[in-house]
């Protein structure tokens, strides 16, 4: 049995989506990039004070993040992940500025997967602290206070076309052979 550990934001729920249909609503985004320009993962380099504030009010939204739609194919992924007999967490990072992040995203689990999976879900800081073989996560670079135990999957977002040396999930339908890439 192997445990997966799977991130939330821009791995099965679309962060990227919601943030740039908010962008699109502002006066004064215009030249904030969207989220396919993204070249890392920090969001506010290069930014003038005021579109900094823009960003930061953003991402302070209330529900932004219950509100985001499912990637393409992630819920079903999960779901085989069961049927095939591993271990799958959540492990997601809140956004802590934003009052309501953590609790809409166990909202969100709830809402698209139901209770034994909000039960399932971890909410931490450093997911170097978490447990597990695997980790599929977009973020290019995790780091914490631990030793990771899990070998990362990157999944391709626009932010981490130029990180190398990961096992990459360029869409949810091939999650057993990244899965069974990293553990080679
Ligand atoms: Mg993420």
């Amino acid at each position: 049995m192997t445990r997966i550990l799977v991130d939330l934001d821009d791995t099965i729920a679309d962060w990227s989506s919601r943030y740039d249909s908010a962008l699109n609503r502002t006066q004064g985004a215009e030249n904030i990039p969207r989220s396919h320009q993204h070249e890392s993962f920090d969001l506010t380099t290069g930014r003038t004070p005021a579109e900094k504030k823009i960003i930061h009010a953003i991402m302070a939204e209330h529900s932004f993040y219950a509100e985001l739609q499912p990637i393409t194919g992630a819920i079903r992924a999960l779901q085989e992940m069961v049927m095939d007999g591993h271990e799958v967490f959540l492990v997601t990072s809140p956004w802590v500025s934003n009052p309501t992040c953590a609790s809409d995203k166990l909202r969100w689990v709830e809402d698209h997967l139901g209770t034994e999976w909000s039960r399932r879900t971890i909410i931490t800081s450093d997911k170097t602290m978490i447990r597990g073989d695997v980790l599929f996560d977009d973020k290019g670079e995790i780091t914490g206070i631990a030793t990771p135990t899990w070998t990362q999957i990157l999944v391709s977002q626009p932010h981490n076309r130029h990180t190398e040396g990961l096992v990459r999930l360029r869409g949810w339908f091939n999650w057993r052979e990244a899965v069974m890439e990293a553990l080679k």
